[in-house]
């Protein structure tokens, strides 16, 4: 894999793939799914990322962001007919990587015609305030935008998601959300959190006319009693 020389190799699905540092692409099933950085902006309570390094046996944690040029070759050399579901999903926050990101969906649209999706924890605007990424990632050929509310307030949202941009960060996502409407398909999700009101989360979804998508919470048995705890504390 592109960020992976010198690096142990195992064989799985009857190829090479890299077991020490970071897939770019990975998938399973019909799902096809791009990685461009594994940093993030956030450090929410429940995030994947405190509980392993990859999924589906890939890892995902990148010792840096790739080029465009690394992680278009690595679509090309990854991409197979036979996937139905292309997502841009990374182990941290794929705008941050925003070059990578377009690139990467230009690249799928090259490809194929099926429908590409994005998850981001919806943060664009205060990293990007000279640019307008809802337009840009709709001129590449974004299909669909899933964005992390994961709180019906901002106060919630900085204890569970623990933003860099502090208290402006939830606002700013309504605001992205809101900019993102007229380009694309838009999604609010939520993961299932104990002490998160998910009731007050989808009303906030059906004010705005947005989609809502409830997440199972995919941590180990146990991990949600400290999360609870750390929120209400
Ligand atoms: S925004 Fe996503 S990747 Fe970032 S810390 Fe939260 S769950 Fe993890």
């Amino acid at each position: 894999m592109m960020l992976s020389v010198n690096l142990k190799y195992s064989l799985r699905e009857g190829r090479a793939i890299s077991m020490a540092r970071g897939n770019l692409t990975y998938w399973r099933g019909n799902s096809f799914y791009i990685n461009p950085t594994s940093r993030c902006i956030n450090d929410c309570l429940f995030c994947v990322r405190h509980f392993g390094e990859g999924v589906f046996g890939f890892n995902l944690v990148l010792d840096k962001d790739p080029t465009v040029e690394e992680l278009v070759r690595e679509i090309e050399e990854t991409w197979k007919s036979k996937f139905t579901d292309i997502a841009i999903v990374g182990f941290g926050e794929p705008l941050l990587n925003l070059d990578g990101t377009i690139a990467a969906i230009r690249k799928m649209r090259e490809l194929s015609h099926t429908p590409i999706r994005m998850n981001t924890d919806g943060q664009a605007l205060l990293l990007y305030p000279s640019r307008d990424v809802p337009h840009e990632l709709a001129d590449a050929g974004l299909d669909r935008i899933q964005i992390s509310l994961n709180a019906p307030d901002s106060d919630t949202y900085l204890r569970l998601c623990q933003p860099k941009f502090g208290r402006s960060a939830y606002d700013s996502i309504l605001e992205f959300a809101e900019r993102c409407k007229p380009l694309m398909r838009v999604e609010f999700s939520v993961v299932d959190i104990p002490g998160v009101d998910i009731d007050a989360c989808r009303g906030i979804a059906k004010r705005m006319r947005i989609e809502f998508r409830v997440r199972v919470f995919k941590g180990p048995d146990g991990a949600l009693e400290g999360i609870l705890r750390t929120l209400t504390a």
